[in-house]
């Protein structure tokens, strides 16, 4: 790499800056150059999804203003830049701002572009009514149509709030809108809530807490068509239930943004592959967070923030001479689902094994061939044996 180019980095989102972050701790004077397609402030994602309940606004999830993060970072900020092509070979990108464009060079180039929602056809005249919240300027515009502000002394009229998806973001929405007053409507084609991440038991015990709260539950089924009417939409099911519902928000899935890579001729599958030095396929060009299928989890995506924590740290190693091969731990994640807490830690999908109850209450271990501990669920108060399980499993 010619030294004289800056580290850039694609992506103000928490692999982009976490990556930031942990290579000035090594190393305080290379330049670096962080560009994003949107403002650039910092903010925990996972905050989208209990923001009610922490009675916060759009404006208080911003933990850092953008350009507090440049100060402490000593970094140069492109925001509201898109990168629109990228030249391995030349090592340089195109990026777009305002109907112009510029080349900008590279030493290394680090892709962190995260993921988008899933976007399944629904038919009717409200379909582009449907929404997704995947960042903080999504959730502000839902914020303001569902017309709440968490603090005002008069709550507003309430809400009906259809979700599609009973999966970890969309349960987490559900838990979170009765906060504001809403009825909340959850569809899946499953049976039960986070099928594909729990045993059943589990996911009975979530249904029940969500129901308590005044969650409707529509399995096995799915949205067939959203039309506008007078007074809001009217959502058809497969099943041939019909809802009225003021807001439909989408929470089927996310998958990886490789459009970049991809155009750029990168090697991706379910996301930018990586090896285990987060390196794509082209030389010098790296990639961690959401956009990635990390070999060092198996071929797969991990999107969730204990990976990317992980992943930045051994990237800005590297990065900064000390070529690092990113090793996970095991990384069980907190459902915020208050109404019961539930702690995962997931076995690779593709790892044959069991579920089976453990000793007490809320607890299901997941148990390979051999015997051997893979995974964990716990719920309600047992969240608290997280450690214990935690030592009991083997990554
Ligand atoms: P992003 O935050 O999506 O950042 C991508 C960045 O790339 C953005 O800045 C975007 O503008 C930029 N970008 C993309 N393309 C371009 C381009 N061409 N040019 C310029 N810029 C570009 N994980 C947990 O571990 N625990 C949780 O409780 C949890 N809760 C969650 C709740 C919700 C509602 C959601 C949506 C996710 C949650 N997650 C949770 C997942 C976690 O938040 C993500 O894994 C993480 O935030 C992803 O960060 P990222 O930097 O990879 O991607």
């Amino acid at each position: 790499p010619a030294p004289s180019e800056p580290i850039l980095i694609i992506g103000a989102g928490l692999a982009g800056w976490t990556t930031v972050r942990e290579f000035r701790k090594l190393d305080t004077t290379t330049p670096v150059v962080l560009v994003t397609a949107d403002s650039g402030d910092f903010y925990a994602k996972p905050t989208l999804s209990n923001a009610y309940a922490q009675k916060r606004t759009p404006a208080q999830l911003v933990s850092t203003p953008a350009a507090k993060m440049v100060e402490t970072l000593n970094v140069t900020l492109l925001a509201q830049h898109r990168v629109e092509s990228l030249d391995t070979a030349a090592r340089s990108v195109v990026l777009g701002h305002g109907g112009q464009t510029q080349t900008l060079h590279y030493s290394r180039l680090v892709l962190a572009t995260g993921a988008q929602p899933i976007r399944i056809p629904v038919g009717g005249t409200g379909a582009d009514q449907v929404k997704s919240i995947n960042n903080l300027d999504d959730f502000g515009a839902f914020h303001q149509a569902l017309g709440v502000d968490p603090s005002a002394a008069e709550p507003a009229a309430p809400k009906t709030v259809l979700i599609m998806g009973a999966g970890l973001i969309g349960c987490e929405f559900a838990n979170d809108l009765v906060h504001t007053g809403a009825t909340v409507h959850v569809v899946d084609p499953g049976p039960r809530p986070l099928s594909l991440l729990l045993p059943a038991e589990a996911g009975d015990q979530l249904r029940t807490a969500l129901e308590a709260l005044g969650v409707v539950w529509h399995f096995g089924t799915t949205v067939t068509a959203v039309d506008g009417t007078d007074s809001g939409l009217t959502v058809q099911l497969a099943d041939g239930g019909v809802v009225s519902a003021h807001m439909v928000l989408s929470a089927i899935g996310l998958r990886a943004d490789t459009a970049l890579a991809a155009a750029a001729g990168l090697v991706c599958e379910r996301g930018i592959v990586v090896d285990d030095m987060l390196q794509t396929s082209a030389l010098g060009v790296y990639a961690l967070g959401d956009c990635a299928q990390y070999a060092s989890a198996g071929q797969r995506p991990l999107p969730y923030v204990m990976p990317i924590m992980n992943a930045a740290k051994a990237l800005a190693a590297t990065l900064a001479g000390t070529p690092t091969a990113l090793v996970f731990p095991l990384m069980p994640v907190s459902i915020k689902t208050p109404a019961l807490p539930i702690v995962v830690a997931a076995a690779h999908p593709a790892l044959a094994g069991a579920w089976k109850a453990g000793d007490g209450e809320g607890i299901w271990q997941f148990t390979d061939g051999e015997g051997t501990q893979r995974g964990f669920v716990l719920t309600g108060k047992s969240t608290a044996r997280r450690m214990e399980q935690s030592k009991a499993t083997q990554p």
